[in-house]
């Protein structure tokens, strides 16, 4: 089954609204012609606004790089699905794993997360992996089905249809180590047969992305796997050109 490809930058803490916006515009610029592969980037919360405004018209959507599970109240810091809506998000990533490592997301709060976003009306990019320990002792497909059934279980299957999974080892993010397009497959064939166990149709149709020092030279070999369906890029991402370049080459 074909499903159509998704190409999504996660810019982390990187852009102010300047940075953010020359960036952006460039992206714009080289990726203007792409018609066949649906196209995201993830700015900092504080160049929302500016870069959603640069991409009206656009073949690029916006996402959030995170989500506080509540909608508004007495929760200082926090930025939550409908503000998100309101800066013109259309995606939100979840469960990053700098967001569990870093910032103490549990598995619980993924699923808290994972709800939230389906209320306000967000897509999810739902984000697992393993750390390179837990790799090294067998536990990935473990690691892998704990926080896919925590994120995924409590959603009802209509929201279902709407997540897309990126699968990124922890162990390849920011360290120049990608899986090969092998070990990479493997788990996505996992997720899938899991997301089966759930709906067989959705599993069909789920987009799973690889995530993982992505570049040009590496993408296409990643994205010509069977169950591998995109890709969820960071440092690449922070230049229009590089990006731009996974984008086109994708193809190989
Ligand atoms: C990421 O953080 O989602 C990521 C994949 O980063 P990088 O491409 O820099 O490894």
């Amino acid at each position: 089954m074909k499903r159509r490809q998704l190409i999504a930058g996660n810019w982390k803490l990187n852009g102010t609204i300047k940075e953010a916006t020359e960036l952006v515009r460039e992206t714009r610029r080289l990726l203007a012609q792409v018609r066949d592969c649906d196209l995201v980037v993830a700015p900092p919360y504080t160049a929302l606004h500016a870069v959603a405004h640069q991409l009206e018209d656009s073949n690029i959507e916006v996402a959030g790089q995170d989500l506080y599970w509540e909608d508004k109240g007495a929760f200082t810091g926090a930025v939550s699905g409908p503000l998100l809506k309101e800066l013109g998000c259309k995606w939100v990533l979840i469960g990053h794993s700098e967001r569990r490592q870093l910032f103490g997301e549990t598995l619980e709060s993924s699923a808290l997360r994972m709800k939230a976003a389906l209320r306000a009306g967000l897509l999810p990019i739902f984000c697992v992996g393993e750390t390179l320990g837990e790799r090294q002792a067998n536990k990935t497909l473990d690691v892998i089905a704990a926080q896919l059934d925590a994120g995924l279980n409590s959603v009802s299957k209509e929201d279902l249809a709407k997540v897309v999974v990126a699968y990124e080892p922890v162990w390849a993010i920011g360290t120049g180590v990608v899986a090969t397009p092998a070990q990479a497959q493997e788990v996505h064939a996992y997720i899938r047969e899991r997301v089966r166990s759930k709906d067989s149709g959705i599993a069909q149709t789920m987009r799973l992305l690889y995530g993982g020092s992505v570049k040009a030279d590496n993408a296409a070999e990643l994205l010509h796997q069977a169950d591998i369906d995109g890709a969820l890029v960071g440092g690449a991402s922070l230049k229009a050109d590089s990006f731009a370049g996974i984008v086109k080459g994708r193809q190989g």
